[in-house]
């Protein structure tokens, strides 16, 4: 027999079509804190959210994008100018495949773009609310302003 049909059968026999008190005694029998200090309240809510594995993968994996000091300060100055790879060498005093090293992953995960004007392809941070965040969450973490 499924968990599911375990818990439609449970359904019948304890709380006939009362889905909420149902729903409400299943979570809670599910979990059971072993220690009760008073103050659970709210954490079924937080215990599903935690349960949603795939979204906090999503969350490391953007972290672990920016794991890098390096690529820190790339990132933090293509959120203010949009940079070729020689430029963004020449300001960062790296060599350009050492840039270019960065960028890759950068791209791929989403927090920068590109875009090709004729041999010149150029970088800057992407139009999204998770690249405006880390931005931020840079200048208040160096508590800095933001030239900008
Ligand atoms: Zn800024």
């Amino acid at each position: 027999m499924s968990a599911e049909t375990i818990k439609a059968v449970c359904k019948m026999i304890f709380f006939g079509e009362n889905v909420y008190n149902f729903e409400k005694y299943y979570s809670m029998a599910e979990f059971i804190l072993p220690h009760e200090h008073g103050e659970e309240k709210g954490m079924e809510k937080i215990k599903n959210n935690l349960s949603n594995n795939e979204s906090f993968i999503t969350v490391a994996d953007l972290f672990q994008q920016l794991s890098d000091p390096t690529r820190i300060r790339i990132f933090w100055l293509l959120c203010h100018y949009e940079e070729c790879v020689i430029n963004i060498s020449a300001i960062l005093e790296m060599s350009s495949p050492a840039v270019s090293h960065h960028l890759r992953p950068l791209k791929n995960s989403g927090l920068i773009v590109s875009r090709r004007d004729g041999k010149e392809v150029y970088y800057r941070a992407a139009d999204t609310e998770e690249c405006r965040l880390l931005h931020k969450m840079i200048e208040e973490v160096m508590e800095i302003k933001c030239p900008n």
